[in-house]
């Protein structure tokens, strides 16, 4: 019995040995990482206050899902109406040729803003004096005949005065015989109407009473950029179709004056006399000494167009 007891210490101490090196039990994983807490939220204090107060929180399994809210009228809220979707569109010309049998969704199609394009620059190409039309050809061609020594000068405008000459030229004589000066700048019917007027009458007429041709002839003023004096009419000269004569040269050197000589200088009254009454008719205008102040002391000529078949000559 004793050795009984002794065997069964010896047991005991043996296990106790045993169970002080041998775990108890296997060893516990990690504690796997808890959940974040819910942040408190406005909701969770309205549960714990409905809860305190003793009414029974209705909360749903799961999230409530907020109500959709209803959109108002676009056209109540004074927003663009959006465009039909893409199965409302017409479609467009030769849309169906391309239209895919099958693919990705195809957004709707938007218009294609244009792209702004930039202002057209046009390439401004200078050329020389453009080309006469035939009328201005024609008239410098017969100016040439004459014998009429002239410059082409540049157009002539002042578009608030009304005064204007396309195709000026400046005259320096009007035939081989018969100087002009100072340079006259007129338009080319002008120079042609005084070149055969000189020649086919003035001239003849100074042969036939003072037994000398013209040799030059001094004009006060071609054109000029102005009214009719005392008017507020634009003068004939503003187009260069007008023409002061101050004075005749012979050939011989005799000066005539354009003025009244009364009976002083009856040659030289009835050369003017006879000049003015035949230029009335090849101009169409003919103004002189005695039709008034402004025009004592020289010929006007123009060519200014009228209505009437008559010439206005004083
Ligand atoms: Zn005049």
């Amino acid at each position: 019995m004793a050795a009984f007891v002794i065997a069964l210490a010896f047991w005991g101490s043996a296990g106790m040995v045993r169970a002080q090196y041998l775990p108890r039990h296997a060893p516990l994983p990690e504690a796997a990482p808890r959940p974040a807490a819910a942040p408190e939220g406005p909701e969770a204090d309205a549960n714990t206050l409905s809860a305190e107060a003793g009414e029974e929180p209705e909360t749903p399994p799961t999230a409530p899902i907020p109500a959709k809210r209803p959109e108002p009228p676009r056209q109540m809220a004074g927003l663009p109406t959006p465009p039909p979707p893409a199965d409302e569109h017409e479609p467009g010309p030769g849309s169906g040729e391309t239209a895919p049998v099958a693919g990705p969704p195809v957004p709707p199609e938007i218009a294609p803003v244009p792209p702004s394009k930039p202002p057209l620059i046009r390439k401004v190409i200078l050329r020389p004096t453009p080309p006469p039309a035939p009328a201005r050809l024609a008239c410098r061609a017969d100016l040439r005949r004459l014998g009429v020594k002239f410059e082409e000068r540049a157009p002539l405008s002042d578009p608030a005065a009304g005064c204007s000459v396309p195709n000026p030229i400046e005259v320096s004589a009007l035939s081989s015989s018969v100087g002009i000066g100072p340079g006259a700048v007129m338009n080319c019917a002008l120079a042609d109407q005084l070149a055969r007027f000189v020649r086919d009458t003035a001239s003849p007429s100074a042969e036939r009473i003072f037994d000398s041709p013209i040799a030059s002839i001094r004009q006060a003023s071609a054109y000029v950029c102005r009214d009719r004096h005392g008017t507020e009419r634009i003068s004939e000269h503003a187009f260069g179709n007008a023409i002061d004569i101050a004075e005749f040269v012979l050939k011989d050197g005799t000066t005539i004056d354009v003025k009244d000589y009364g009976d002083s200088d009856p040659k030289r009254t009835e050369f003017l006399d006879e000049v003015r009454q035949a230029a009335c008719g090849p101009f169409r205008t003919v103004l002189g000494p005695g039709a008034d102040a402004d025009h004592s002391l020289h010929f006007h000529f123009d060519l200014e167009p009228r209505k009437s078949k008559n010439a206005f000559c004083q």
